[in-house]
């Protein structure tokens, strides 16, 4: 066991220095008490990859309706435009690993909001709310549960931007009890996601979904 002569203390484990005064320590070492644990790199390529192929699904069935409905104007490029923005932007944060649910909460804030001027500016057809909101809404929400289990984060790391995702729901949820809506699928699709969103973290996550509202709203 090593000995610290000024602490006059024993230090247990196979440490450098003294714990407490950082001093030389004399003696003998022994077997580490604590675990080794090993860092893993994150699986970041491969959730960047299935992310992707999320988005490419959603851009190719936007692609199969356009092609369908080519009266509605080609909402399409807007819809790529988007999704190129995102998947940018998302590269981007990838590089700097802080915080990526609440930038993926962000981006989506920032994009429908830009949609939606984008919408109004070029003479409004409604898919900024209709198509870009909604499904920009379910892939925050997949994405941050795929970025929660493949990066291992703590619970307390991404359950509040979860939270906000599924909360942007309710816009969608609005907009189709207004009747404001002509298609009305990805914005009701968007509401089920978020039913089950809430449902999983109410069977799963209670005490955390409970303490982090408690938290946050000071109730
Ligand atoms: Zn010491």
């Amino acid at each position: 066991m090593y000995e610290c002569k000024h602490c006059h203390i024993k230090v247990r484990g196979n440490v450098k220095c003294c714990p407490l005064c950082q001093g030389e320590l004399t003696g003998t070492a022994e077997q580490n008490i604590f675990p080794i644990i090993e860092l893993q790199p994150p699986l970041s390529q491969k959730m960047f990859r299935i992310g992707l192929f999320i988005t490419l699904i959603a851009v190719a069935i936007c692609v199969g309706i356009n092609l369908s409905r080519p009266q509605d104007g080609w909402w399409i490029l807007f819809v790529l435009a988007g999704s190129g923005c995102f998947w940018f932007s998302i590269g981007i944060a990838m590089k700097k690993w802080h915080n990526v649910p609440k930038n993926i909460l962000w981006q989506v804030i920032i994009l429908s909001v830009l949609a939606y001027f984008w919408d109004i500016k070029t003479g409004y057809r409604g898919w900024s709310l209709e198509y870009v909101l909604p499904f920009l809404c379910i892939g925050a929400i997949i994405g941050t549960c795929l970025l929660a289990y493949f990066l291992k984060l703590h619970t307390s790391e991404y359950i509040l931007y979860l939270i906000l995702d599924g909360i942007l729901a309710v816009i969608p949820l609005i907009l189709l009890l207004k009747h404001k809506l002509n298609v009305l699928y990805p914005s009701a699709i968007c509401v089920s996601i978020s039913i089950i969103l809430f449902g999983g973290l109410f069977l799963f996550r209670r005490d955390l979904f409970f303490s982090e509202i408690q938290r946050r709203t000071h109730l």
